[in-house]
């Protein structure tokens, strides 16, 4: 795409594209790998918390669309834990590009980030649904382009849960 020509026929608006143009690196979005294509799986992508037996996130967690990327959370933020795995959608109504999680009580890795929202770079969140456990609770998806469920987190909750086989690693 070429650079829009200066105009000055309005000082206070920001030609189209430019704004954009600032907010991108320089070069293109950083390439986003699977956790599937990591040899050692969860392994790969953890790192232990110095003086704890901690584990968390090693890389960027990114949205796992190619053509999106988003900065869902930075490294060393979220804590790994296997835990049961949770329905997040009916299983014939997962998104082309997220893998299906092992069917509850199965255990599967997620990345627990808490005590709040604000640890996030981007996140977006659905409406509150009712979940097979009881409590109300909201799916976690890209704030860029919605894609999801990447994760969930109980209504009011401090806790936040990100399936690691649905977000992207910049590694
Ligand atoms: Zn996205």
């Amino acid at each position: 795409m070429s650079e829009p020509s200066t105009s000055s026929s309005d000082p206070g608006q920001i030609p189209p594209g430019v704004m954009e143009a600032l907010m991108r690196p320089s070069k293109n979005r950083p390439a986003s790998r699977t956790l599937a294509s990591f040899a050692g799986g969860v392994a790969d992508v953890s790192t232990p918390e110095s003086g704890s037996e901690l584990l968390l996130n090693r890389y960027d967690l990114l949205c796992p669309r190619p053509e999106c990327g988003s900065i869902i959370l930075r490294t060393g933020v979220a804590k790994l834990v296997e835990k049961p795995s949770f329905q997040m959608e009916p299983t014939d109504r997962t998104p082309a590009l997220l893998p299906p999680l092992p069917e509850p009580p199965a255990l599967t890795a997620w990345w627990l980030v808490a005590p709040s929202p604000m640890e996030f770079e981007n996140i977006g969140f659905s409406k509150p649904l009712s979940g097979d456990v009881g409590t109300p609770m909201k799916l976690l998806i890209c704030a860029e382009c919605d894609l999801g469920p990447v994760g969930w987190s109980a209504v009011g909750g401090t806790e936040f849960w990100l399936a690691c086989s649905r977000v992207g690693y910049r590694a």
